[in-house]
């Protein structure tokens, strides 16, 4: 209600090398995302909260598939990078040029890969599911915290569950960390309570000689940091994800209306037929009790104080 702000969003392209291997993916993060943006179809998620650098790494990864051979079209809103030969579309609302008006269009023109901005609503995900089952490599972002919440995030946005195994293809997650000034950082050798403190993975990595800590200088305005690194959750969409993901839930009915066989629930775990209540047996009728004077449910400490077999009855 009060006051005013700006925000400014500096979109330097002139001082940013957009090469994908520079962002700093892992080795193997690196293989598994490259397996997947080199296949001509499927769909490819980038998820991450804002200002986490889902754009670069879109912008850098078409760079890398653009080729004068390869037809690519983004959506954006807004056009953050221009790309050279790539066509690139400015999502405007007010003219009711919206990423799900736009899509149609665009998939007519039959492109090779189709960047998405975002996909915020339903039908845009309906359409870049479709664009990614008929043959196109569709690159997108979704705003969730991790990599295996994108699927979840899809089905809730109304997309069947196997049309989301059969097109995403992989989801990378991705956050922003501040990288040491390289002038004045320095070596020290680690505290043990500081690394359980940090979860450090001693059983992937051992124990560390050196770590490196901030000090600041006038390079880096005195705070020790200088520049961000990306952190990377690569998640391939495996057969086996995809077996998991078409597997109907507990009690859920196929279409035959019949309810596909599971494995049994432990019969402490099963639902309460009928919710009669602790007065109640499942069926609604009143439960029998062998002495009302006693206590009945475990929450009253039944089981503490009167063990079952104490009423047994002994043999005369
Ligand atoms: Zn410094």
């Amino acid at each position: 209600m009060r006051g005013e702000k700006i925000v400014l969003r500096v979109l330097d392209a002139s001082g940013m090398d957009l090469k994908l291997a520079k962002l700093g993916f892992g080795k193997s993060n690196y293989e598994r995302f490259a397996n997947s943006f080199n296949k001509p179809h499927g769909m490819l998620l980038v998820t991450g909260p804002t200002g986490s650098g889902k754009s670069t790494t879109l912008y850098a990864t078409l760079a890398e598939i653009s080729k004068p051979t390869v037809n690519i079209i983004t959506v954006e809103d807004p056009v953050e990078y221009r790309l050279p030969g790539v066509n690139q579309v400015q999502v405007d609302i007010k003219a009711g040029l919206t990423f799900a008006a736009v899509l149609p269009a665009i998939l007519r023109s039959d492109p090779d890969v189709v960047l998405i901005g975002e996909i915020r609503d339903r039908t845009t995900a309906q359409l870049a599911v479709e664009a990614a089952l008929t043959g196109h490599l569709v690159l997108s972002t979704l705003h969730t915290n991790d990599a295996p919440s994108a699927v979840t995030r899809l089905v809730e946005m109304g997309i069947e569950p196997f049309l989301v195994g059969s097109s995403v293809d992989c989801v990378l997650a991705q956050r922003l960390a501040r990288r040491l000034c390289d002038w004045c950082k320095t070596e020290y050798g680690p505290m043990e309570a500081e690394l359980i403190g940090a979860r450090w993975p001693y059983d992937l990595l051992g124990t560390p000689e050196t770590l490196w800590r901030p000090v600041g200088c006038r390079s880096c305005a005195n705070t020790g940091y200088r520049g961000r690194i990306a952190l990377h959750e690569v998640m391939p969409v495996s057969p086996r994800h995809r077996e998991a993901r078409d597997r109907p839930r507990f009690g859920a009915r196929d279409p035959g209306g019949r309810i596909p066989r599971g494995p049994a629930r432990p019969a402490h775990r099963r639902p309460r037929q009928g919710g009669g209540g602790p007065d109640l047996d499942p069926r609604g009728r009143p439960r029998r009790r062998v002495n009302p004077q006693l206590p009945h449910s475990p929450a009253d400490g039944a089981h503490e104080v009167f063990p079952p077999h104490r009423y047994r009855k002994e043999p005369t």
